[in-house]
């Protein structure tokens, strides 16, 4: 694992994603555990000090399947979002929300389905003087955090060569996705950390942010070519994305792409350029 200092804190780069933390009189607050304990056993190690709290950006489990190691390893507790909250205490919701129901066995697989904590509370219970920026969108209740000029941004925004290796980026709601990324450009601060991944300045930020924004007006074009002469359920429009991006039929890549298609397609609706009808399941036409 490779640790930056940044200003008033540490980016440690654990290969799948940057997560940060700052120490203060010798404890440190971690902000984001990786995947699961293995990972959170390495993280522990480079971090090398007194884990007094963790502040998570999501639920997603990449971020917070380390947390019950290092609330064992330190008996100290971890932060979220109240939106995020229920999917902590109950991490089956996140392959639910991804199918739609009572998740299958193959859905709950550790990318999609994160292991339990033992203490969670909601950010309005944390004593700090770190600003709390919601940034909602990749997931309900997604949330960055501005430290000492350095914003760390979760998974608000993702790099150039990750859209390009993902071709659909998972989002939840597009519409908070796009406003959230105007929101980090009105911000202050002279770095950005991002989960997939990374450091930079404010300037190439905004490029970046454009970047994001483009993504997701090339997905709606793509939503409304295949809808161009039916009408398709929401897991018709994700097959044909998915074949036209070349993105393989496997379990986790169809619920991620249907899911956020879906997110796509209420933004679209919302927008009015598409209406649902009721014909054999849920399905989608132009208007
Ligand atoms: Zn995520």
């Amino acid at each position: 694992m490779k640790i930056t200092p940044l200003n008033d804190l540490f980016v440690v780069d654990s290969g799948a994603l940057n997560t940060v933390f700052t120490v203060k009189n010798d404890i440190a607050t971690l902000f984001d555990t990786c995947l699961n304990k293995d990972n959170a056993r390495k993280l522990s190690r480079a971090v090398n000090f007194n884990v007094g709290r963790i502040i998570n950006t999501h639920s997603h489990a990449d971020h917070i399947g380390g947390n019950s190691f290092f609330e064992n390893k330190f008996n100290c507790k971890s932060f979220i979002n109240k939106r995020e909250i229920s999917f902590c205490y109950f991490p089956e919701l996140e392959p639910a929300l991804l199918y739609g129901g009572c998740p299958f066995s193959a859905s709950k697989s550790r990318f999609l389905c994160a292991t339990g904590f033992n203490s969670i509370d909601t950010l309005e219970n944390i004593e700090t003087d770190i600003e709390i920026v919601e940034l909602f969108g990749h997931s309900p209740g997604h949330t960055g955090f501005l430290i000492n000029n350095v914003l760390y941004a979760g998974d608000a925004l993702f790099s150039k060569e990750v859209i390009e290796k993902h071709k659909i980026l998972y989002l939840y709601d597009v519409e908070n996705f796009v406003y959230s990324l105007k929101k980090i450009k009105s911000l202050n601060f002279e770095y950005i950390v991002f989960c997939h991944k990374g450091i930079i300045k404010k300037d190439e930020a905004i490029e970046l942010i454009s970047e994001n924004i483009a993504h997701t007006e090339k997905v709606c074009e793509e939503v409304l070519n295949v809808l161009k002469n039916y009408a398709l359920t929401g897991e018709e429009i994700s097959s044909e994305i998915m074949l036209k991006f070349n993105i393989p039929f496997e379990t986790e890549y169809f619920l991620l792409v249907s899911s956020t298609i879906k997110g796509y397609l209420s933004y679209l609706e919302k927008s009015e350029k598409i209406a649902h009808l009721i014909d054999k399941g849920v399905k989608w036409k132009r208007v």
